[in-house]
């Protein structure tokens, strides 16, 4: 059991289909207590019994600071603590640079960078009275290659503010013992891919990926038990790639 007795907190963690929900389910199998914190529309109290009696279901909205607070408050209150925080909520839109307007850019990165600076302000106080902490942050390989595949201009934007955010939060927090790092998947089928790319172009992306597949949500949920784990005590700062080659860099 690699996360025995930890306390693990995962946004938007509540899709049957997504990267929190098979995040939330393997760090259970692997020990954890998890609290699958989603919109109240996305059911997390369901998603986490789903998971087992001993997990927490918490609506939340990451853009919203009172919100994040209450909840990592009632973790806390419920809990007594939290080791691991998998900033994972994020929505896309795919959509051209021209096309952009400035509600869609406030939505995106909102979510996505507003969100994880929140929820990562939140557990803080916490992991610093535990001077321990692993905090995961999932950005996206669109960061790293400049989109191309799904999102926007505006949704690489985030994913990349991500990557910076967290290494300074890295660097800043590295000295109290807790770790902060990123996640960049690469394409995985999860409900966030839906009715955007059908079978055809699937199949097209897949013939340029080295290990010949798009990814699965369960490719993503290892990465994140190993930055969760002592298994990866000495990392703090890192990208970690999980995109079947897409990016070799
Ligand atoms: P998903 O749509 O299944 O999951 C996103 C979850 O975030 C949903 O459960 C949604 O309800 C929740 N959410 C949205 N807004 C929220 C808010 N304001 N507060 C709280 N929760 C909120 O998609 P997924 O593919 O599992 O995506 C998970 C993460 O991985 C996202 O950050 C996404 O950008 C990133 N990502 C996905 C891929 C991919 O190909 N699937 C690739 C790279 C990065």
């Amino acid at each position: 059991m690699l996360l025995k007795d930890k306390v693990a907190l995962i946004t938007g963690g509540a899709g049957i289909n997504g990267l929190g929900y098979a995040t939330a389910s393997l760090m259970a199998q692997q020990g954890a207590r998890v609290v699958v914190l989603d919109l109240e529309r996305a059911a997390p109290a369901e998603a986490a019994q789903r998971i087992g009696t001993d997990h927490l279901g918490l609506v939340a909205d990451v853009t919203d600071k009172r919100s994040c607070d209450a909840a990592v408050a009632a973790v806390l209150e419920r809990l007594g603590r939290i080791d691991i925080l998998v900033n994972n909520a994020g929505i896309t839109q795919p959509v051209k640079t021209l096309e952009i307007s400035g509600a869609d850019y406030d939505r995106i990165l909102d979510v996505s960078l507003r969100g994880t600076l929140y929820m990562t302000q939140a557990v803080l106080p916490a992991m610093r009275a535990q001077q321990a902490g692993s905090v995961i942050c999932i950005s996206s390989v669109s960061a790293q290659r400049g989109g191309g595949i799904l999102g926007g201009p505006h949704y690489s934007a985030a994913k990349a503010g991500v990557l910076g955010l967290a290494r300074a939060m890295a660097r800043e927090f590295a000295p109290e013992g807790i770790r902060i790092n990123c996640i960049t998947p690469g394409l995985i089928g999860t409900d966030i891919i839906k009715g955007k790319l059908d079978e055809t172009r699937k199949a097209e992306i897949a013939e340029t990926i080295p290990l010949g597949r798009l990814g699965r949500a369960a490719d993503v949920a290892g990465a994140c038990v190993f930055l969760a784990s002592d298994l990866s005590s000495y990392c703090t700062g890192i990208t970690l790639d999980v995109n079947g080659g897409m990016l070799i860099h």
